[in-house]
């Protein structure tokens, strides 16, 4: 449970700079507080740091970096941040777009050269709303690496992290100005430590059904894919302390996880050809509008289900993915050598979906529309043998949060500053904007390396001043 107490008591020890959560956002605004000479202690409630970030692909967007350059990708931050309103109907703070991708080149080029972590730029798929190559990531191209790369660079740099340390409140003055923190220990026992500033790096409220069920009602029975020990402490602890909070219905989610073996099943599945219907062997919508939105679309369908519908060579590009292989060998992927032997073996009715993929070929054909207004121009059609698995709609992170300012300062309704208190990565309102359809690739990494990389610098500078 996540409290604030109202209080002006003293704390026997107090640092300078304390960040909440050692995920993208804490670890990389623990390593821009320490470089910016400040004391640095990080509190995480797992026993190893992993957080969403370690269950991602831990592909960072940025432009005009030195790798795209390296590389001949002609990039800027204008671009990029085009497509992130673009992507969102304008509905994000164009401030804070602007903030953080002009932020993030900087810092990933950062991590690299002082801390070693060998970024490069994903130069042969372009991820759909980009407008240029821009996703970088580390040699296996995991959230896993990314995530311990980063750990290693802050025990490299001595800075104190306690895990096993799961904050429950946050004590502040009336002012708002926060004083320190309590941490529940695995053995019952309390940390106390004070705090001159604060850094909520824990996240959203993805693991918090309630909270969902408030903010993004269309996914309240959604499976959750992120990170569980994200509860949404953040934006609990600052409307409690009188934050402004943004676009708290926005989020990812996925229209397209396997079910019930919950692995992600790669969107190169319909993006390549591929399409989804329920179990009446209908299509539903215009899958090609993005995975994100698609996840509601796909709980809207009796029992919250949907199959995606391919065949053999879509099943060969998505062979390149780890999900995908352990997809196969838990038994989700259904084959047959015609559609009626794949709606066999999927449970569906075998005329309808053949009818479907009839009237599906027959657009890709140019010979009619799409139902839908899919546009399936240049997609060749799906020819045997065929491939069904059987999907959910997930909810992977929320996108809403503290409203902050360009030091990723929290900030109230009014404009004014909440004294101490900073917020990066899904504790901050993102860039998507108050739907599922707001989130461009790699945003979630986006706010938690520029936002990270902002906070830990304007509060070790608050705390030195
Ligand atoms: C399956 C999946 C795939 C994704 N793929 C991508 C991708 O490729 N690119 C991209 O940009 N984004 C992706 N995302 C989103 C991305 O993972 C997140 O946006 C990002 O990791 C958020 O970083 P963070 O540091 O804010 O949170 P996290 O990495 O979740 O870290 C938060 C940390 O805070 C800790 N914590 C929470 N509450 C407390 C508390 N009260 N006390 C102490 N500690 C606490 C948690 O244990 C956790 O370690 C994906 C997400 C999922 C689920």
């Amino acid at each position: 449970m996540s409290t604030v107490e109202v209080s002006d008591r003293d704390f026997a020890l107090t640092v300078p700079v304390l960040v909440i959560g050692a995920g993208a956002a804490g670890l990389v605004a623990a390593l821009s507080a320490h470089e910016a000479g400040a004391e640095v202690l990080v509190l995480e409630r797992d026993s190893l740091p992993r957080g969403s970030t370690a269950l991602s692909a831990g592909l960072v967007p940025a432009a005009g970096t030195r790798w795209q350059r390296e590389a001949g990708i002609v990039d800027a931050p204008a671009g990029f941040a085009a497509d992130i309103m673009a992507k969102a109907h304008d509905e994000p703070d164009p401030a804070l777009v602007a903030t953080v991708t002009g932020a993030v080149g900087p810092a990933l080029e950062w991590l690299g050269e002082a801390h070693g972590l060998p970024f490069s730029v994903v130069d042969n798929f372009r991820y759909p709303g980009h407008s240029a190559y821009r996703m970088h990531g580390l040699p296996s191209r995991s959230g896993e690496e990314l995530i311990d790369r980063l750990r290693q660079a802050a025990e490299a740099a001595g800075i104190d992290m306690i895990c096993d340390a799961h904050v429950t409140t946050l004590v502040a003055a009336p002012d708002g100005r926060v004083r320190g923190v309590v941490a529940g220990r695995p053995d019952g026992t309390a940390e106390e430590i004070g705090c001159e500033t604060l850094i909520l790096a824990c996240n959203g409220y993805g693991g918090n059904r309630a909270l969902v069920a408030r903010h993004i009602p269309e996914l309240a029975d959604a499976l959750y894919f992120g990170h569980p020990g994200n509860q949404g402490d953040a934006l609990l602890w600052g409307e409690a302390l009188g934050a402004a909070v943004r676009d708290l219905s926005g989020h990812q989610g996925h229209g397209s996880v396997a079910h019930p073996a919950g692995i992600l099943l790669t969107w190169a599945t319909v993006m390549e050809g591929g399409f989804q219907v329920n179990a009446s062997g209908e299509r539903f919508s215009n899958e090609a509008t993005g995975y994100s939105e698609q996840a509601a679309r796909v709980l809207e369908q009796q029992d919250g289900v949907a199959w995606t519908i391919f065949d053999a060579r879509i099943a060969d590009i998505a062979g390149q993915f780890e999900d995908y292989r352990n997809a196969v060998a838990a038994g989700a992927v259904v084959e047959g050598d015609t559609v009626a032997a794949l709606a066999e073996a999927a449970h569906l009715p075998p005329d309808a979906l053949e009818r479907t993929a009839a009237a599906v070929d027959a657009a890709k054909r140019g010979e009619r529309a799409d139902t839908f207004g899919r546009d399936f121009a240049g997609v060749a059609p799906l020819a045997a043998p065929f491939r069904a698995v059987r999907v959910t709609g997930a909810l992977f992170h929320t996108q809403g949060g503290l409203a902050v300012d360009g030091d990723a300062h929290v900030t109230r309704a009014d404009g004014t500053l909440l004294p101490n208190l900073y917020a990066a990565g899904g504790a901050a309102c993102g860039v998507s904007g108050r739907s599922a359809a707001g989130y461009l690739s790699g945003n979630g990494l986006l706010t938690a390396v520029a936002l990270g990389r902002l906070a830990g610098l304007a509060a070790a500078r608050q705390a030195r001043a």
